[in-house]
């Protein structure tokens, strides 16, 4: 089976947009939360992701725009956009955004968060230390997370006990090694943050044990003429020419 992978969308329609049109012979896609937050088009990504029938779970901003997470938590331009988006959500879709739940069984000893195994919506895997309590307290052969926006994979070598982290900023493949496991982040569809200002998606094909990233470019300019004409802070518009 190919099983596509896509996280942090952030209410960017364009990027999604291109990401689904980039994607062949896909069996199923997993959806690892952030659909909304910092983007002008909240509605729109939530009905994309109820279309194409995804699995999909929560991420912070997701329970921050429907007021299930403190959104105190944030940082100021996050709030700002956490607190439009609360406005401009129809009924439907927060309901749907509710009914999320934290975490996803993609197969055996395969499963997804939105941050971390420990804690799911919250937690973000971006140094080795963090990585290595969780291949020593969890039991899985690949864990997919999303929240930090960034692509890359750690790996523990079993013989050896030494954890490796790729970055995955320009595409990439990892081969899944039987005496490996792994840690995987596919990277952010709307809102890159590894210095690659295209959108980031992952394939995992069970058959062939591998997963690969792909980036694929959108109309970001389009994309920031929203976001500024919304009002929503400027910053979140400059930041996706630079992935930053
Ligand atoms: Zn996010």
């Amino acid at each position: 089976m190919r099983l596509a992978i896509i996280s942090d969308i952030h209410s960017n329609c364009e990027a999604i947009d291109n990401v689904l049109e980039d994607m062949n012979k896909i069996d199923k896609i997993f959806c690892l939360g952030d659909i909304v937050g910092y983007g002008a088009n909240p509605n729109y990504c939530i009905e994309k992701i109820k279309k194409i029938k995804c699995k999909c779970i929560a991420g912070n901003h997701d329970f921050g725009a429907i007021g299930r997470a403190n959104i105190d938590y944030f940082n100021f331009e996050a709030r700002e956009a956490i607190l439009w988006t609360l406005h401009k959500l129809n009924k439907d879709n927060i309901n749907f955004l509710s009914n999320l739940g934290k975490k996803i069984i993609i197969e055996d000893n395969v499963f997804a968060v939105h941050g971390s195994p420990r804690e799911p919506i919250w937690e973000y895997i971006l140094d080795k230390n963090i990585a290595s309590l969780i291949f020593k307290n969890y039991k899985f052969k690949i864990y997919f997370v999303g929240h930090s926006h960034l692509a890359g994979c750690f790996s523990l070598d079993e013989d050896n006990n030494q954890i490796e982290y790729n970055a995955l900023s320009n595409d990439g493949c990892i081969e899944i090694l039987r005496k490996k496991r792994y840690i995987i982040n596919c990277g952010s569809v709307g809102q890159p943050r590894d210095g690659n200002p295209k959108a980031s998606y992952g394939i995992y094909d069970t058959n062939l044990k591998k997963v690969v990233i792909n980036r694929v470019s959108y109309p970001i300019n389009q994309t920031k003429k929203k976001i500024i004409n919304a009002g929503l802070p400027r910053v979140l518009a400059e930041r996706l020419s630079i992935g930053r």
